[in-house]
């Protein structure tokens, strides 16, 4: 039902709860949030991961689950969910972001019509699911065109894709969705990329400096910014820290105005 998400140079971790938090009136009966956690020494080759909390019940239970002592998990890219249950039941298992592989983390406000189809497809795959929602088909649907695109994702540890693989696997992901939906979505072989898209759902995006950040509204990021970019129906986004390009429902690049908020914190 809420989606918030980032990517920046600083931690973002706590900025997501907060606008979570900022969420909680629109409804929800469980909270989940995914970070790209990179471990290794500065002068290795970064091995990256998806770390994922989620809790039943309040975002203050997602808040101690990714707390230890003083310290609340960390990370510069992540999404962040809270899920008003459509399909499925409201679980920990079904709570949002749903991950593929260990490649691909995905959170979706709306409903997949056809997600019966594509789920009846992807079993006979081989792909095994671990919720009953509708939303976990978008997940396995674009690490399947990724590993298309890159033949070694899930093979060998530590590959990367080029932010444009990611934003063509989730391109030929969306051509195949009918139903509503804002989707954020992070990969450990894009470790500086988000990609954000709607259809029939609301998602802002939040421009900071040298940061953007992703919301089912704008409330939820004032802490963090003013300044604000609406994406149109179908449009899908590249986002990195220092870099954002927005694609129509016909994948041509397109333009669309920055708005100043006049809401206050
Ligand atoms: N249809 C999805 C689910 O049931 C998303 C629900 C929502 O928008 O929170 O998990």
């Amino acid at each position: 039902c809420g989606i918030v998400g980032g990517v920046a140079e600083r931690n973002i971790s706590t900025i997501l709860l907060e606008g979570l938090k900022r969420l909680e009136y629109r409804g929800y009966d469980s909270s989940g949030m995914a970070l790209l956690k990179v471990n290794g020494r500065k002068d290795e080759t970064p091995n990256v991961e998806i770390i994922r909390y989620r809790a039943l019940g309040k975002i203050a239970s997602l808040q101690q689950k990714m707390q230890s002592g003083s310290q609340t998990e960390r990370g510069r890219v992540g999404i962040a969910h809270t899920r008003w249950a459509t399909h499925g039941v409201p679980s920990e298992n079904n709570a949002h972001p749903h991950i593929c592989n260990n490649q691909v983390a995905v959170v979706h406000n709306g409903i997949i019509e056809n997600y019966q189809a594509l789920k009846t497809l992807q079993i006979a795959a081989g792909y095994r699911f671990t919720s009953q929602t509708d939303t976990e088909v978008i997940a396995h649907c674009i690490y399947h065109h990724l590993q298309a695109i890159v033949p070694s994702l899930g093979q060998i540890k530590g590959v990367q894709a080029t932010p444009v693989e990611l934003l063509q696997a989730v391109q030929k992901t969306l051509s195949l969705l009918e139903g509503a939906y804002a989707i954020g979505v992070i990969s450990p072989c894009t470790p500086d990329t988000l990609i954000a898209a709607r259809k029939g759902s609301p998602l802002v995006i939040g421009v900071g400096f040298g940061e953007y950040f992703i919301a089912s509204d704008v409330s939820a990021l004032l802490p963090v910014t003013q300044r604000f970019i609406f994406l149109e129906e179908g449009d899908v986004a590249l986002i990195q820290k220092d870099a954002l390009q927005i694609f129509d429902v016909n994948g041509c690049l397109a333009e669309r105005k920055e708005v100043l908020s006049q809401q206050s914190v």
